[in-house]
This record gives C-alpha cells, structure tokens and sequence, in this order.
C-alpha cells in the first residue's frame, strides 16, 4: 500500500468537488480528487441536470419544427424516438467531460478512480474499480458526494419497465404511455420532456398542486401547458403499491385508483451519498435523508472535514454546489472572498421553463408585507414574436412605496437567464434596488430583456392609478 499527502482531498468530481479544488490548487496547494465512476463531473454531468438539460433542448427543437409554419416548406412533422435523442445528449456528455478532465489536468489536480471511505479523520482509503486500495492523506477533506434517488424497498427498480432518474437515461425506445411518481421538479420536467415526444403521461403529485414553493400564478401557468401537452396531473395521490406485468407496471394508488403504463418513472426524492463513507470512523453522523450538518463555513462537525453540495441538502442545485465547494475552499486557505450561498436563483426546466428569486405573493400576504405587481407578457414582446415563443410572462413583485424588488417570477422561453437581469437589481445593497432602474436604462431591442422595463411601467402605472384612487385598467394580452 503506498502513500500518498496532500493539503485538500476532496470526495466527488461533482460542481462541489470541482469548485473547491479549483479555489485550492490556485492557491498553490496540493489537491487530490477522488472519484468513483470512471469519468469525472459528477451525477450533474452523467445522470442529472446535463442530460435532463439536453434532452429537454432536443424535445424543444422538434416541437419548434414539427410546429412553426416556416419549416412546413422543408418536410412534415417528425417524431424523434427517446433513444435518439438520447444519443445527442451523450455528445454533449461527452464535451463535458472532456472539458472538464482538461480543468484537472491543466491545474494538475490529482485524479483517483476509485470509492473514498473515511480510517480516520485525516486518512481515506480508495478502492480503484479493479480492487486496488491506495490510502490518501489530507490536512483537510471535502465530502461533495452529491445524492441519488430514493428508492423505497417495496418497489423492484429491476423490473425492466421501472426506472428512476439515473436510469431512464438507459430507456431503449419510447414509451406509448409512462406514469411519473412525484411531481417535483424533476417529475415535471421528465413529463415535459417525455409529453414533447408525444408520449402521454400520468404525473402522480401527492400535493394539492404543482411545485407550490412557486408563486401560485406560475404554477398554475404549468398546470395550464402540462394539461395543453397531454399531461395528466393527478393531485393529492399516494401510491399503495406497484404490480409489475411482464410488458407494463400498474401503480395502485390510496384512494383506490388503477393507473396502467408501459414504465413507470420513480421521482420521489433524493437521499445524500453518506452511507459508504465510513463516517462513524470520524465521529460524523448523517441525518434520516443522508445529509450532513455543515456551519456557515461548511464545516461539519470535525473541523478540517467540510461538506458541500447535495449531500448538505438545500438548495441541491449546481450551480450552489459550485459555490459551496469555492466557499468551503477559501475558508480553508483564509481568504477574503469566502461567501456563503443565500441567495439562489431557481431554474425549473419544463416545457415552458420557469425561473423565480426573491419572495412570492403568497409569501408576502403572509408576511404582512405591501406589494404591487408589475407584469409584461411575452406575446406582446417583439423578440419572442421574432422566436415564436410568445409564451409566457415577467412578474414583478415590488414595495408600493419605497420600489424595492421584493420577487422576480418568469415563465416562459429562456426565464431562467431573463431572471438573473432582476437578480442582478435586487441584490444591489439600500436604494440600488429600485423598480426605476428598469425605467431609466435603455434596453437592446428586441431582447426578451426589454420585459422588464414593460412589466416596470406596468407596475408604476399601477402604483400611480391607485395613488389618484382610480381602478386599474385590465392588463392586455394574459397568455398564462
Ligand atoms: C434529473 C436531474 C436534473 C437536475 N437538473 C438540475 C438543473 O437543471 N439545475 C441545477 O442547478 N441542478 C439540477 N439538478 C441537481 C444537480 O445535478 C445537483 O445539485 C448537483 O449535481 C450536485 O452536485 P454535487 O457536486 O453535490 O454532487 P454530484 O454531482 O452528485 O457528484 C457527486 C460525485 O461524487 C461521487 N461519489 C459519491 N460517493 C463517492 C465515494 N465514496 N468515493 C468517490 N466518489 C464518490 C459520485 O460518483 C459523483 O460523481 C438536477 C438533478 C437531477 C437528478
């Protein structure tokens, strides 16, 4: 058995892993990286929100064709198989992974391929895939080991019509019907993807309606374009159990229902990679869902072992993760430009996307808190009348009296780049967040950006009618 010391290893070449060895190897440490699949990137780039990403992109590419009169000049409608455009979705796997080996071996990060596991609080042992076991030495650790779908003993996830989200990606045909299980973000961004192919989907939601984290305007915008692509929503639903057929599943659900399907597609909740580590080994306990309790350097509960990613739970997003893994390294080396992520924009990548940050209306009722919304719809927006995607809407939910930003909700092509323009204003420390920015800066023309200078003079109208105690006039064009 050989040694081998470095000042950083870090578990997991997922946004986690890699942000932090990135911020230490820079700093002129030493860094190793250990990773148990073969390729480096993290479930993000080989299982999660790379290959959703691309397959969803495929699906609106053939929708745009099979439904724009321009292209009815070049051929009829087409339907694309889901091994197909899987296939295009592994060329940009594959441009990830490359892209990112370059990162390590430019940087010389050092690489290990195999399982990490904890022999004590500054030793791991990684077993390579062909059985070889090398201990690593670090002055300090980074657990970034992501999460995986939770998969609840009593169903067979080796049934060959049973997947989850790791394993549709294997899906060797398109299914005619498909029932998704848990309509989180994921489940509805899979029926989205899967309605698009023209595969008609059962979405089973035990809530009483669609992501009710969103503002309830956009998430009944989803319910509404869901149920328009032949998405069947079934609320407050709970399975009882799942019968396997040789060619299909049958999901049973409480309230006595019988839904049948050719696959089942299991979304219901992701559990932390903790369970492998040999945690006990450091004095490190994970909670009921796999996640470790971290500080607001990232630290756990052994002070050179930090965490970060999925497997700290909340808000189990990249582009977080990222952050988290940068944030836990500059803590480690004592810089300056160590943060702690707050503020996330969420992006939910249906079919018609959604991006939101800052409060919503409900949230903000609740919390006694004045507001007035400003709205642009994208029909009436000059770019996406160029792009043919007129779906869709800009909300603006802002203080009456001061014009602080207080929420940014988008639905609609590109929301979730549209939101970061707002992001940008409503971070902006005092008055910088004002409504008037919007107003008094000059947009490109046509951008789909030019939303909200119109949803903030839709606002101030609002604010102004209401001042002289007029009503308000109806907003023209509503498509939600
Ligand atoms: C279907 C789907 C769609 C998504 N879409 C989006 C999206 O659109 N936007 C977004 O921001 N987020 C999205 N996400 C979430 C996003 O993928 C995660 O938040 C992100 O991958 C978390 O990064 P991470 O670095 O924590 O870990 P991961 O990306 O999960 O990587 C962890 C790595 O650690 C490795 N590992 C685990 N245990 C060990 C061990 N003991 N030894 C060695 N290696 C180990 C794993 O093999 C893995 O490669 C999506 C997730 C899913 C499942």
């Amino acid at each position: 058995m050989s040694q081998h010391n470095y000042d950083l290893i870090v578990i997991g070449s997922g946004p986690a892993g890699e942000g932090a060895a990135m911020t230490a190897i820079k700093r002129g440490w030493t860094v190793a990286v250990v990773e148990e699949k073969t390729l480096v990137g993290g479930n993000c780039t080989h299982l999660g929100t790379i290959p959703s990403k691309a397959l969803r992109h495929s699906v609106q590419r053939i929708m745009q064709y099979n439904s724009l009169p321009l292209f009815r000049v070049i051929g009829e409608p087409r339907w694309f198989s889901f091994p197909q455009i899987m296939e295009s979705t592994r060329q940009v796997i594959q441009l990830q992974v490359e892209e990112r080996t370059r990162y390590y071996g430019r940087n010389q990060v050092r690489l290990y391929n195999g399982r990490a596991r904890f022999v004590d609080d500054h030793h791991l042992e990684v077993t390579s895939p062909c059985g070889v076991t090398k201990t690593l030495t670090g002055r300090y650790l980074l657990i970034a080991t992501g999460s995986r779908p939770y998969r609840p003993d009593d169903i067979d996830f080796d049934h060959p019509h049973i997947y989850d989200s790791d394993t549709i990606l294997n899906l060797d045909r398109t299914p005619r019907n498909l029932i998704i299980y848990g309509a989180g973000v994921i489940g509805c961004e899979y029926a989205s993807i899967f309605a698009g192919l023209d595969c008609r989907v059962d979405l089973v939601n035990s809530r009483d309606r669609l992501l009710s984290f969103l503002d309830d305007e956009i998430s009944d915008a989803l319910s509404y374009h869901l149920r328009n692509s032949a998405v069947l929503v079934r609320h407050r639903e709970e399975y009882a159990r799942v019968i396997t057929r040789p060619n299909g599943v049958t999901l049973e659900l409480k309230s006595g229902k019988k839904l049948h399907a050719e696959a089942l597609l299991w979304c219901n909740g992701r559990t932390g990679n903790t369970d492998r580590l040999g945690l006990d080994r450091v004095g490190l306990e994970a909670d009921h869902r796999g996640h470790l309790q971290v500080n607001d350097h990232y630290q756990t509960g052994v002070e050179h072992i930090y965490a970060a990613g999925d497997v700290i739970g909340w808000p189990s997003l990249a582009g977080a993760a990222y952050d988290q893994g940068r944030f836990a390294a500059a803590h480690m080396l004592g810089l300056d430009d160590e943060g702690h992520v707050e503020d996330v924009a969420s992006g939910i990548y249906t079919i018609p996307e959604i991006s939101y940050v800052g409060k919503t209306e409900r949230e903000l009722t609740q919390e006694q808190i004045p507001y007035e919304v400003g709205r642009a719809y994208f029909s009436g927006i000059a770019r996406a009348q160029i792009s043919g995607e007129q779906t869709g809407m800009l909300k603006i939910l802002f203080h009456p009296d001061t014009l602080q930003i207080l929420g940014i909700h988008c639905f609609g092509d590109q929301a979730a780049e549209i939101v970061h323009i707002g992001q940008a204003i409503m971070n902006q420390p005092g008055e910088g967040n004002n409504l008037r920015y919007f107003t008094r800066t000059t947009f490109n023309y046509p951008t789909m950006a030019e939303a909200y200078r119109i949803a903030a003079i839709a606002g101030l109208n609002r604010v102004a009618r209401n001042r002289r105690g007029e009503p308000c006039k109806r907003e023209q064009r509503p498509d939600s």
